[in-house]
């Protein structure tokens, strides 16, 4: 895929041709959205140009979709669960035969680059993979003869419309969290993308259309904050599930609860890398500059932040050796390894970060802001990759999620004591990795560490969709997690149906004692 061929994918289905404004999806189509007067910008983050403009969906039109959604949800809720799988099996295949066009939508609208906006697919299918076979998850107890003649069930029950809230650094995998197991538990579905990267969203809503999904179990309305608050207050929705940062997430789960609707909200991190003298160097260094700077740093399990232990503080000069060797460009250009940021804000937050950590004393072995753009995209949002040494728990680089290509080398430690005490002493708590050849190493940190994910040398140790994702501390909000048999949990509710069949009518069905046996 290239830019143009994408734009042109995109203009041919969901980004009306002469506004420039993207479609919202209803009833299975791309429809044009009621004008509210208020729009995002869509930009390539490479080059900057213009790519589309995101509505907000009005309050009337919103109301209409969710009103499909209701209609959708009394039909969808009694088609047979091994019907809904079989949707989602020819889902998966779908997905496969579309890689390339939904990784290249990724690469235009978020600029990471092809092979890993692969990846970010590739992660969200197998999501799709295990909705083919929900049905065993979907079962309910039964215990018979739990009182002379009675027996009990329990059924797990789709809730109805439910919703999701996107953010722009996974435009494929985080809505492929949310929605294929909502429908295939029998709930109807309502997605707000990113509205900075919706085109993935478009594209998926529409193969899943094509894979057997009827009209209204999934829609997409788009738009920003005036989207979130008819989603956080609309009374037929019953639950939301959001990715995100902390300051929208605590807010939507805080207005969301207010509500009456469950809410799960994944949030903002910071990982930590902790490095023991007895780890295998060359390797971990190369796993280090991989999770450090892949995706420009943008993902929420990127090892932002490295802890040395002893003489491991020596590995940073090989750590900035792979980092110098890291290709910087475009994400369709074919040997690239860090596309740009997503905006240029998130550009001018990250050269801040850098020049207010280096005037709180932080080193700057490697500063990637002094090699300006790239060639060939003179008005791209590139931040090359960066290492700050001896950085302090004060500084603001420690102290805030950065978001970019940055590495925060914080100052080293003595002992794995003290760094799981520094890991514990932060916030957020969503991965954390160790890397180590001793297994007595390994298990104290297993069970001492403060947080959902942990890698022992695994540098992302995303839990893969048999699992569930398990952020711990900030970084999370709501008590039942995504995905997996969690996810399940999340879109159903437990009906327990007591059963007492009289054998004559002379049996005993209660009197006004509550019976003690
Ligand atoms: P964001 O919070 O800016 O946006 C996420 C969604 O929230 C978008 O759909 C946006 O429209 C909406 N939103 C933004 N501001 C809002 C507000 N004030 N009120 C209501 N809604 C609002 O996040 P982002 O920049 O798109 O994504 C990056 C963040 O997501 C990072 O903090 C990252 O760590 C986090 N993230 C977490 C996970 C995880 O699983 N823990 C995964 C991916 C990303």
């Amino acid at each position: 895929p290239t830019a143009d061929s994408m734009m042109a994918l995109s203009k041919e289905h969901w980004l009306d041709s002469s506004t420039g404004v993207y479609k919202n999806y209803v009833k299975g189509s791309f429809v044009e959205a009621q004008d509210s007067g208020t729009f995002h910008s869509v930009f390539n983050p490479a080059t900057n140009e213009l790519i589309g403009k995101v509505p907000d969906t009005s309050d009337a039109e919103f109301d209409s979709i969710v009103a499909k959604a209701q209609t959708a949800f009394e039909d969808w809720k009694t088609v047979p669960v091994q019907q809904r799988q079989r949707v989602m099996l020819e889902y998966q295949r779908l997905i496969r035969e579309n890689t390339n066009e939904l990784a290249g939508l990724i690469t235009l609208e978020n600029g990471k680059t092809i092979a890993d906006a692969k990846g970010d697919v590739f992660r969200g299918l197998e999501v799709v993979e295990t909705a083919c076979q929900a049905a065993p998850l979907l079962l309910g107890d039964s215990l018979a003869g739990i009182a002379t003649n009675i027996d009990c069930i329990s059924y797990r029950e789709p809730l109805g419309v439910c919703a999701g809230i996107a953010p722009f650094n996974f435009p494929a995998m985080i809505p492929l969290w949310m929605f294929p197991l909502a429908v295939t538990a029998g709930n109807t579905f309502v997605l707000k993308p990113s509205e900075k990267t919706p085109g993935a969203s478009m594209l998926l809503a529409d193969l899943a259309t094509k894979a057997g999904l009827p009209e209204g179990v999934l829609s997409i309305a788009h738009g920003g904050k005036s989207t979130v608050d008819n989603i956080c207050r609309h009374p037929a929705i019953k639950a939301i599930s959001f990715v995100g940062s902390n300051a929208a997430g605590e807010y939507i789960h805080e207005e969301g609860s207010k509500h009456g609707k469950r809410v799960q909200a994944n949030l903002g991190a910071k990982n930590h890398a902790v490095l023991l003298p007895d780890a295998s160097r060359d390797a971990t260094v190369k796993a280090i500059v991989g999770a450090a700077f892949g995706a420009a740093g943008q993902r929420c399990m990127a090892l932002s932040t490295l802890v040395c232990v002893g003489k491991t503080q020596e590995w940073i000069d090989d750590i900035v050796q792979g980092a110098k060797e890291l290709t910087v460009g475009g994400g369709f250009d074919v040997g690239v390894d860090v596309g740009p940021l997503i905006s240029t804000q998130s550009q001018e937050r990250v050269h801040h970060i850098i020049d207010q950590a280096a005037k709180e004393g932080a080193q700057v072995p490697l500063d990637g802001r002094q090699k300006g753009n790239v060639e060939g995209y003179p008005n791209g949002n590139f931040v090359h990759p960066t290492v700050l040494a001896n950085v302090s728990t004060e500084n603001i680089a420690y102290r805030e999620e950065i978001f970019g290509p940055v590495l925060t080398c914080v100052e080293p430690v003595d002992t794995l004591e003290e760094a799981i005490q520094l890991i514990n002493g932060n916030p957020y708590g969503n991965g954390v990795a160790l890397f180590t050849s001793s297994g007595a190493a390994a298990r104290k940190f297993t069970h001492e560490i403060q947080a959902g994910q942990v890698g022992i040398n695994v540098p992302i140790p995303v839990p893969l969709p048999m699992f569930s994702f398990t952020g711990n501390k900030a970084s999370i909000r709501g008590d039942i997690n995504f995905y997996g048999k969690s996810g399940v949990q999340f879109y159903t509710q437990l009906k327990t149906v007591t059963t007492n069949w009289p054998v004559d009518e002379n049996t005993d069905l209660g009197g006004v004692i509550m019976p003690t046996m």
